[in-house]
Formats: C-alpha cells, structure tokens, sequence
C-alpha cells in the first residue's frame, strides 16, 4: 500500500516493523462533550484505514487512548482542563462526565460502523506508567522539575519540528495568540509532563507522583499508552491533522527519548472537516452530531458515505445540501443493489477477484475512498450475473462499511411487502404500506381519476395529505407512503 506520510511529507510504501502485522495507534476522544460529526470523519477514516490494511491480509493491533485527564484548552499547556470545564457545565464529576461521553463516543462509532480498536485504555487508568516514563525521562535528562512541575527540554533532540510544513513561528507555543507564556519553561517548546502547581482550585483527579500530588499532561498519555500495548516499534500513528501539532511532536520527542531509538514508521493525518465558518470544534460549543443527523431523518451511514465521497487529505465542507445530495446518491445506490438477483446463479469467483484486485489498487493508493466509491458503481455494471455483482459489493463493503447489502435486503424486502399488500382493480393497482383502508382510498382516487372526476380525485388526496400520507403515481397504479 502506498500512504502519504506526514512526517516525510511523502507518499511512500507502507511498511512494517514486523512483516504482515501493523501496530496501529489512534488518538481517542477527549471525553468532556459529545463527539461532533467533524471528530467522527477522523475516526471513520482511520476505520477505512485499519479495514483496508485487514482486507490486504495485515494482522492489525490497533489501540486507542481515551482523554478523560490533562488536556487543556490550548492543546499546549495552558487555559482551563477540559473535563473540568464539561463537568462544571453539568454540574456533574468528571468521572460521571467522561463515563457518559466515552458511553456516546462508542454509539456514535456503532451507529457509523466504526469498529472498536482492538484495545482502548483510559488515561486515568494508567497514571502509574506515566509516572515511571516521566521518571525515566528524568533519570535521561530529557526532563526538568521548575516551579512545581515537570517539563521535557526540547533543547535535548536534535530535531524537535517533525511535521514542519508549517511556519515555525506560528507554531511556536506562547507566541500563539491568547497563549500565555509559562515563564517555567526553559525553551518556548518545552511542555509539561506532570502538572502539581495547577491553576485550578477544583482540579479534580490527582495522583501522587515524586513531584508531588497531581497529574500528568496530556501528550505523556499518548506515548506511554501506545508503547505499553503496541510494543517499541509503531507502524501507523493516526490522527485529525490539528493533531500534529504540538500533540504529535510531543508524543515522538518523549518516545524516542526514552526509548533511544526511532519510534514510529508512518503518520497518518485526517484533514478537518469545516463548516462555512471554519473549522468545526467542541471548544465552539455549536457543532453537530450523530444524533441531530439521526433527529432531522439522516441515516448516520449516509454520513459516513458523505465522507468516504472525498480524500481523508483534503478539508471537507459540510452543509445541508451536500449531506442531502449524499443521501440522495445514496438512496439511488441502495436501490441499484437491491434490484439486483440474489438467486440467478453461482458466484464467478475469477470475476469476484478482478474486481476486487482493482479495489485494492484504487484504495492501497493512498486510500483512494473516492475511487472505493467509484468500484461500487463498476461492480453494479459488471457483465455477470446479480449474484456475482452482489458477492464483489459485500467484498468491498468489508473495507467501506456502508452496510449496502442489508439495506438492498431491508429495501427488497419493504417492495415485497408493498407487492403482497397491492390491490388491483381494472388494471389500477395501489401499492403502500399495507394498510387496506388507506389502499381502498388510493384506488378509489384511481378510479375518480378514470371517470375524469378530478374534483374527487384531489379531494381524496388531500383527505390522505392531511393524514401524513403522500401518493405516487407509477405506471398502471399508484403507490403511497407514510412521510
Ligand atoms: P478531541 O476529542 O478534541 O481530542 O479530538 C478527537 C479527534 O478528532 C482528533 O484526532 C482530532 O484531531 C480530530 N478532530 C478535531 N476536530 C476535527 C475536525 N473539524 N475535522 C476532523 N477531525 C477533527
Ligand atoms: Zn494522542
């Protein structure tokens, strides 16, 4: 497979530390707010990703933290702690809140068949491990005690700047706007590890450590998360691009150091999804979920289809009209695939695996989700039978996960139900939901409009609009829906 990768600003083939087997680290929600649906692209995408390397033939270890401690408003070092923050909003603790918010994070995930990494591990839960790699940083002296914490000394490496297709100077903490600057610091870069001299009074989780009661930053997390569960040697480190900067710079200058070696292969970044106003954030407050899709009649795998439509390296737009042209795209696929047979016959397997070793081309090319989309299309129009064209969609599917094959069942089976439910007369046949006395006023409407009694006819339409009920007319009949 061939995979950009920021940190050699290239796309290169992707390899592996251990042949056929991808240690694969993502970086997990900060749980103090419900995920937004920008959050989610990041996490859809790294879902694609882990499935595609699974259907190239990798074993995939993929681990995932929660941040339910030490994250702060400014992905640096200062503003407030954001669980503190959703926990006063709620006036809750902050292990209700990030109990609650982890539970919504994985329903989210559920509902846009984005499968559970192999392991996810709490922040809170492994305080002992950040302490013991901070003190191993210590002993190195890659780190230093000032004013009541510990800091990492970026001045130790030989290259702090990783990701640096950016201007040093706007990346440089403090020199940011509305970031203080902690006068602690040795260097402008330098970032805590351990946190005892918190600015805030209700801090809510602390831990004894060797530097006294408090609690670790946030970046420590990452490293110590993924090198106790992936081992030494990383593959593939995922994350939304905001990410890069200062967080993933961080997490390699304190693995490599302690580690003494190089850490981690392969960066992969999922650019940000944007509203007409910019980025989409939590820290905004106004942002949009699953579940508002879900209230304003969304499917949430329309959504995941909406995103798959584009590359995880270019920004995306969201809007109303863009999601509402998804789903009717959409809809038109699922109902292509289940006008297709089931039954016509066996499986052409030598058909199935061109196919497939097409998708496999397209995607493995810096997952090309667009052209996965696009196979779809081919497999609907390959000149073999329904059965075939279905078992090559189920295929891609394994790496798309748009559930196409059930929603064709569920919609195949909603037409079959349609058709028992017809009632025909002189050639008029009313199909609908199945409600006899709902199908004898449609049919009696046909008939009006038979005798050319239009009065009638829109009469009875209206009587069924005001009861929700919207009529079709098809070729030799009508049919009708609830909406
Ligand atoms: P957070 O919960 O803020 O720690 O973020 C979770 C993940 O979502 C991280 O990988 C972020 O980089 C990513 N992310 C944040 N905002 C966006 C956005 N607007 N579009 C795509 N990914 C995002
Ligand atoms: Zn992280």
């Amino acid at each position: 497979m061939y995979l950009y990768n920021s940190a050699t600003h290239k796309k290169q083939e992707f390899t592996t530390h251990t042949p056929g087997r991808v240690e694969m680290y993502t970086c997990g929600p900060t749980v103090y707010h419900f995920a937004h649906i920008g959050n989610l692209r990041s996490y859809i995408m790294e879902d694609v990703l882990e499935k595609y390397l699974r259907y190239a033939g990798y074993d995939v270890n993929r681990v995932m933290n929660i941040t339910d401690v030490g994250h702060l408003a400014s992905d640096a070092d200062t503003g407030e702690d954001k669980m503190l923050k959703g926990a006063r909003r709620e006036h809750k603790t902050v292990m209700e809140i990030a109990q609650f918010y982890t539970d919504a994070f994985f329903e989210d995930c559920r509902k846009l068949n984005i499968k559970t990494p192999d392991v996810v591990q709490p922040a809170t839960g492994l305080i002992d491990e950040f302490i013991r790699v901070i003190q191993a940083l210590q002993e190195k002296g890659y780190a230093y005690f000032a004013g009541g914490n510990v800091y990492f000394d970026t001045s130790k490496l030989e290259r702090y700047y990783i990701f640096n297709d950016h201007d040093e100077e706007d990346l440089a903490v403090g020199v940011r706007e509305g970031v203080e600057e902690d006068l602690n610091k040795r260097n402008k870069n330098d970032f805590v590890l351990w946190f005892t001299k918190s600015k805030f009074e209700d801090q809510a989780l602390k831990w004894d450590s060797p530097w006294g009661v408090g609690y670790p930053g946030w970046h420590i997390e990452c490293s110590c998360i993924s090198m106790k569960y992936n081992g030494e040697y990383l593959d593939l480190h995922c994350g939304g691009v905001d990410n890069a900067f200062p967080h993933h710079t961080n997490e390699i200058a304190q693995s490599e150091s302690y580690l003494g070696h190089p850490w981690c292969g392969q960066w992969f970044h999922v650019h940000h999804l944007n509203t007409n106003t910019g980025k989409m954030s939590k820290s905004k407050g106004e942002f949009l979920t699953v579940s508002l899709l879900e209230e304003k009649g969304y499917d949430p795998l329309v959504y995941r289809f909406f995103c798959l439509q584009s590359h995880y390296r270019k920004a995306l737009v969201f809007s109303w009209e863009n999601l509402d042209n998804a789903a009717v795209t959409w809809r038109k696929l699922i109902d292509r695939i289940a006008a297709l047979n089931p039954d016509d016959g066996p499986v052409d397997e030598a058909v199935k695996a061109k196919y497939e070793e097409h998708f496999r081309t397209v995607m493995g090319n810096d997952l090309n989700t667009a052209q996965g989309v696009t196979c779809l299309y081919d497999a609907l129009k390959a000149k073999t039978n329904g059965a075939t064209r279905l078992a090559i969609l189920d295929s891609f599917d394994q790496v798309l996960s748009l559930s196409l094959l059930e929603k064709a069942a569920e919609q195949r089976r909603k037409k079959a139900e349609q058709a028992k439910n017809a009632r025909t007369s002189g050639g008029y046949t009313v199909t609908g939901e199945g409600d006899p006395a709902i199908d004898a006023l449609v049919l009696a409407r046909g008939e009006a409009k038979k005798a050319k009694n239009f009065a009638e006819a829109d009469r009875i339409r209206n009587e069924l609009k005001a009861q929700g009920i919207e009529i079709t007319d098809i070729p030799g009949g009508a049919t009708w829906k609830r909406v």
